[in-house]
C-alpha cells in the first residue's frame, strides 16, 4: 500500500517538473508568427537575419549565408 502511494507520489513530481521545463505557451506562439526568415537549405523558419546567420554557420557550414535583402519578399 505505501509503497504504490510512493510510486504515485513520484510520478505527480515528475510531470510538475516536465510542466516547469516546458517553454511558456506566448513564447511558443511568438516563434510560430514571428519567423519570418527560412533556410533555403532545410526550410527551417528563422526569427531573425542574427539567427539565420548562426543557423548557416552551425548547420551549413559550407554554404554560403545569404544577404538580409534576399529574404526581403
Ligand atoms: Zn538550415
Amino acid at each position: 500500500m505505501a509503497r504504490g502511494l510512493q510510486k504515485q507520489q513520484a510520478r505527480a513530481n515528475a510531470e510538475k517538473r516536465a510542466a516547469a521545463n516546458a517553454p511558456p505557451k506566448s513564447q511558443l506562439k511568438a516563434m510560430v508568427n514571428g519567423n519570418k526568415y527560412k533556410c533555403p537549405k532545410c526550410m527551417l523558419m528563422i526569427a531573425n537575419y542574427k539567427l539565420v546567420v548562426q543557423h548557416m554557420e552551425a548547420k551549413h557550414p559550407k554554404e554560403p549565408v545569404p544577404s538580409e535583402d534576399s529574404f526581403n519578399v
